[in-house]
């Protein structure tokens, strides 16, 4: 098989990107700009990326067939979502270059396996345990103390797939049957300062470029607004920064990544503990596009088709706001705001919590609307 340093596509060529949704989409749009073709596979025949590619393959993750026809149609193939089954990613990695490579999503896809990882980096993360029980959530509570946040150890994100235990008081057998998973695991309440994120890209030869921070605001669980640069001291700033290099080496990661940061402030000083690391373009980096010299999006589409990586400059102070579920419908109103730059990622109906655009402005203060 070509290892990832062999790849090198040219204008022209195709591009393999599983899942449709909107980062899907904004990273086909980057590549059509650098004259890559994109096919995208998603099993969802309303998939947002679907609208702004020539080729796409509609079947399930599980349709062997399908998966090797589509294989044969690329020359590379990437993902939007970490939640690529592993059959699939095995399939599709015996017939092309699966990048980033499909370990990757075994330890990114487990909260155990990533918390384990990071932690034998030597980075810090909120004090963790193996919970299968309501024994052993017992245990863990013993040890970690309260208030504790219990998460499923997979398939979980925006907040789902995660209860907060505030008091020994509160009903544990409930709650273990409430998250229905028998993989799961304990942390500590971070009581965080503020959260912030790291978008780094990494090419085959170990070229690593990281975003300028980004502080991020977060509503029900859900991205909210990003600002970026995040308001930290540099040396924080650079402590962040480090620590994504290090998970992305680690990882021997090609493409675009995302760590999740709390900060904390303690009496002795502040304090970086790593959240969750996203295999993938990710929503905090959204900023990039208008924000930046260069986007998430083309960082990550140049790492995988082995061109070089891009030098990122801020254009200046950057504020990114998701519109999300009926916010969408706010969108005149956004397109008169000087300034503001509007993407609307073309998904049918606005359930709740669903994100179905952002809104972009440089130099201006955050939900800033009007005058
Ligand atoms: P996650 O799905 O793990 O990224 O969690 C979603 C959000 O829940 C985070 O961005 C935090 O705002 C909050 N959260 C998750 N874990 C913790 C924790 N251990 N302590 C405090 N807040 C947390």
């Amino acid at each position: 098989m070509t290892s990832p340093s062999q790849v090198r596509l040219k204008p022209g060529d195709t591009i393999g990107i599983l899942g449709g949704g909107q980062l899907g989409r904004m990273l086909a749009t980057a590549a059509s700009r650098l004259g890559l073709r994109c096919q995208v596979f998603s099993p969802d025949p309303d998939s947002p990326a679907f609208d702004v590619v020539a080729n796409a393959s509609c079947a399930e993750y599980a349709d062997v067939e399908a998966l090797e026809l589509f294989a044969s149609d690329v020359d590379v193939i990437t993902y939007e979502f970490e939640n690529v089954p592993a059959s699939a990613a095995l399939v599709l990695s015996a017939r092309r270059p699966v990048l980033p490579d499909r370990m990757v999503l075994e330890t990114t896809q487990d909260r155990l396996a990533e918390k384990d990882f990071v932690t034998q980096l030597g980075i810090g993360t909120a004090q963790y345990a193996d919970v299968n029980s309501v024994a052993s959530l017992r245990q863990a509570i013993a040890r970690i103390g309260l208030p504790a946040v219990l998460k499923t150890r997979r398939f979980g994100y925006d907040g789902k797939g995660q209860a907060l235990i505030r008091s020994p008081d509160d009903d544990l057998d409930h709650i273990w049957q409430e998250l229905g998973t028998k993989a799961a695991i304990l942390e500590a309440f971070v009581p965080f300062e503020r959260e912030i994120s790291v978008i780094a890209a990494r090419a085959a030869d170990g070229q690593v470029e990281c975003f300028d921070v980004t502080e991020n605001e977060h509503r029900d669980h859900i991205l909210k607004v990003s600002r970026a640069p995040a308001a930290i001291p540099e040396r924080l700033a650079a402590e962040a920064r480090d620590i994504a290099r290090r998970i992305a080496n680690a990882l021997n990661y090609v493409g675009v990544l995302a760590v999740e940061m709390f900060v904390l402030a303690d009496t002795t000083g502040h304090k970086v503990l790593v959240n969750e690391i996203a295999p993938r373009v990710h929503n905090s980096g959204h900023w990039t596009l208008d924000g930046a010299s260069i986007s998430q999006f083309e960082q990550h589409i140049r790492a995988i088709a082995g061109w070089p990586l891009g030098k990122p400059v801020r254009h200046g102070e950057v504020t990114m706001t998701n519109l999300i579920g009926e916010e969408i419908h706010t969108y005149p109103q956004w397109l008169t705001v000087p300034g503001a730059t509007v993407h609307i990622y073309g998904k049918g109906q606005p359930r709740p919590g669903r994100k179905m655009g952002h809104v972009t402005q440089v130099g201006v203060a955050a939900g800033t609307k009007s005058g």
